[in-house]
């Protein structure tokens, strides 16, 4: 079991809190897919039965400025060539227009999505269930896993799900 997965989310959704958690060691391997080379890769997840290759997708995450039509096909490809998506979300601050943008660049998007509601540790799950459900109308997700990366709840059933896709 192997993979690449685009891990995005605006600003201090969680990511790297995510990465740092999940992942024990540097590149290891080479890749012979082209597409590292324009990708940062943030790290990767190895265990005897899977080797999952994190990359931050540039041009995808940040809104501030207006990208060029270049960046925008270039973050495109690479979400299109890529075996899977995270896309967290902050569960705390809830939808925001940072997040539509993403959706928005997604829209078009063949594969498979994840959404990780992230920082599920500060919020009532009465709050959580109302989130979820206005994301289930903005995205076709494969699933949605609430989690902690703080705190380390549900990362286990977040890469058993991944196992089970990739
Ligand atoms: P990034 O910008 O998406 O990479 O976000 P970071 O990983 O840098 O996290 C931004 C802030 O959110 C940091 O202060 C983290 O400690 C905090 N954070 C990340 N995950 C969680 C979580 O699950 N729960 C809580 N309470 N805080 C979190
Ligand atoms: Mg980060």
């Amino acid at each position: 079991k192997s993979g690449f997965i685009a891990i995005i989310g605006r600003p201090n959704v969680g990511k790297s809190t995510f990465l740092n958690r999940v992942i024990g060691q540097k590149i290891a391997i080479m890749s012979d897919k082209p597409q590292t080379t324009r990708n940062k890769i943030q790290g990767v997840y190895t265990t005897d039965e899977a080797q999952y290759i994190f990359i931050d997708t540039p041009g995808i995450h940040k809104p501030k400025h207006k990208l060029g039509d270049f960046m925008v096909k270039v973050a495109e490809n690479t979400l299109n060539e890529v075996d899977a998506i995270l896309f967290m979300i902050n569960a705390k601050e809830g939808y925001g227009k940072g997040d539509q943008y993403i959706l928005d660049r997604l829209q078009n998007v063949k594969s498979p999505i994840f959404l990780i509601v992230n920082k599920i540790d500060l919020v009532h799950p009465d709050e959580l269930l109302p989130l979820i459900d206005l994301y289930k109308d903005k995205g076709n997700f494969q699933e949605i896993i609430p989690i902690s990366a703080l705190e380390g709840n549900n990362i286990d059933r977040l890469l058993q799900v991944l196992k089970e896709y990739l």
